[in-house]
């Protein structure tokens, strides 16, 4: 038996889609020992291209190397892999990354993979399921990770083979509409500003509130067919770009938040302002376990976080 380690990736297509197939096909050629978080990470070298989902997968297994090399290619074939640009994009990239078997040195095959040591995209998540795995003849993985600059790589989940906590969206929904019960019943039972403040707080209040509601109906009616309270992308959603969300990667949030602490300050509600305010922190958490299932999903979301750089309000934050 040998212990090979794999490397995973693609960028081109349903990237998820093509490494849950070679994660089964994996399953046919040995036993399969670990496997790494998900990672997305920049495209190295080559021309121009979407970010990659990346992996590693630690199969034990009686193929020779040039045999389990041919059989990986089956695998990258089978879900469409052409083979023009070098380095070009592509549904899927099976290296062997490293073993412990003898060194290869031959034409078709070099174990370690010689690129294996420089590159983030393998070292990472091969470093977290076989530190010791060589990368090079006296190199193991965690040691050529220390001396690695940052390339661009991002871990997004740490299951991935298979669907992983279905219930956290929902735990983030429901906790969402109990918050907003009580923020309601907070400002059922408040009056606490002194008189002659209240004026001009209802003023900037309706101002706030306004603004809020015009931005989440604006951004909820552009979100179309694709809107849900749940965190996770309907199947058939696309990712919108443009309007509100051109300003602002989670405006709906943004603007209930505006709109429900406008409400507050209207009814003068005190403890109402400071419920809602603290919502911020809360879709900022949701938002965040929210874009990594859009990473997953979508390759250009990347791209479109580092364009729009606010998160729930437009021009603030
Ligand atoms: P890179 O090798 O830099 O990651 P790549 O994966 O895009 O680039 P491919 O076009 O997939 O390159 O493969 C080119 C050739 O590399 C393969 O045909 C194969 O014969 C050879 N090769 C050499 N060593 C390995 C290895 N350890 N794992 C996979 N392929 C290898
Ligand atoms: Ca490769
Ligand atoms: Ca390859």
């Amino acid at each position: 038996m040998t212990r090979y380690a794999i490397g995973l990736g693609s960028n081109l297509g349903d990237r998820l889609a093509h490494l849950r197939f070679a994660f089964e096909g994996l399953g046919e050629l040995g036993w399969v020992g670990a496997v790494s978080s998900l990672y997305e990470s920049a495209p190295v070298g080559g021309p121009a291209q979407d970010p990659f989902l990346n992996a590693v997968v630690v199969v034990e297994s009686d193929l020779d190397p040039l045999v389990l090399l041919v059989r990986l290619q089956e695998i990258e074939n089978q879900t469409g892999r052409v083979r023009r640009t070098r380095w070009g994009p592509r549904t899927l990239d099976l290296d062997i990354v490293s073993s412990d078997g003898d060194l290869v040195s031959e034409e078709a095959l070099d174990i370690p993979h010689p690129r294996a040591a420089e590159r983030e995209f393998v070292l990472r998540p091969l470093a977290e399921v076989w530190p010791q795995a060589r990368v090079a003849p006296d190199t193991p993985a965690s040691e050529a990770l220390r001396t690695v600059d940052s390339q661009g790589v991002d871990r997004l989940a740490r299951v991935w083979s298979e669907d992983h906590r279905p219930w956290l969206g929902r735990l983030f929904v429901g906790l969402q509409f109990v918050w907003f019960l009580g923020i309601a019943v907070a400002m059922a039972s408040d009056g606490t500003l002194p008189e002659g403040a209240v004026d001009v707080t209802r003023l900037v209040g309706a101002m706030v509130a306004v603004i809020g509601g015009a931005l989440a109906f604006i951004s909820s009616r552009r979100l179309g067919p694709g809107l849900s309270a749940l965190p996770e992308p309907r199947s058939d959603a696309v990712l919108i770009e443009t309007g509100p969300y051109a300003l602002a990667r989670h405006p709906i949030y943004g603007g209930v938040t505006l709109f429900i602490l406008g409400a507050a300050m209207i009814v003068d509600s005190l403890s109402g302002v400071f419920l809602s305010l603290a919502l911020l922190p809360f879709f900022y958490l949701k938002s965040e376990y929210e874009e990594r299932t859009l990473r997953i999903r979508y390759s250009e979301y990347r791209a479109y976080r580092d364009r729009v750089t606010r998160r729930l309000i437009p021009f603030l934050i």
